[in-house]
């Protein structure tokens, strides 16, 4: 069964904070622009279903509890304290997620490698929080 499309008010919220993001910092979306809509539609449907682009790419037990955790709403601490975006939604110019920032024993190094940020001035505005994210990242896998 094909899932329901999001609203339109979502998708032009969603669209926004995308385009506002990368601008903010430095990334792009992704060259493929079907990696971009498949993220795109998930958050926007997310933002019908519970109020909060949480992130289309995690599974999660109980998705209005995860909005209470606020770890998972787009953009989310990996993102704000990392600048890793799980989904592809904001990337460098070669479609890879910066990697520089993750810590060495993180999911995203052991996949992609070592990925340079090329606008390290811009972005991570929790940069500070990332020993508290450590902390919940190994209490609390989600
Ligand atoms: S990984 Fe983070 S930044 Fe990327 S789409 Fe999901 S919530 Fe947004």
């Amino acid at each position: 069964m094909a899932l329901k499309p999001p609203s339109d008010a979502s998708l032009t919220r969603v669209r926004k904070l995308v385009d506002v993001y990368c601008r903010k910092t430095g990334t792009t979306t992704h060259p493929e622009k079907e990696v971009t809509e498949l993220v795109v539609l998930g958050l926007a449907r997310h933002i019908d279903e519970l109020g909060k682009p949480l992130c289309p790419c995690r599974f999660y037990p109980d998705k209005k509890e995860e909005v209470r955790h606020r770890t998972w709403i787009c953009p989310c601490d990996d993102m704000q304290i990392y600048k890793y975006c799980h989904c592809l939604l904001f990337v460098n110019e070669n479609g890879q997620p910066v990697t520089e920032h993750l810590p060495e024993d993180h999911e995203g190094r052991g996949i992609y490698g070592l990925v340079r940020d090329s606008t390290p001035d811009r972005g991570r505005p929790l940069r500070d929080q990332a020993e508290e994210r450590e902390k919940e990242r190994k209490e609390r896998p989600s």
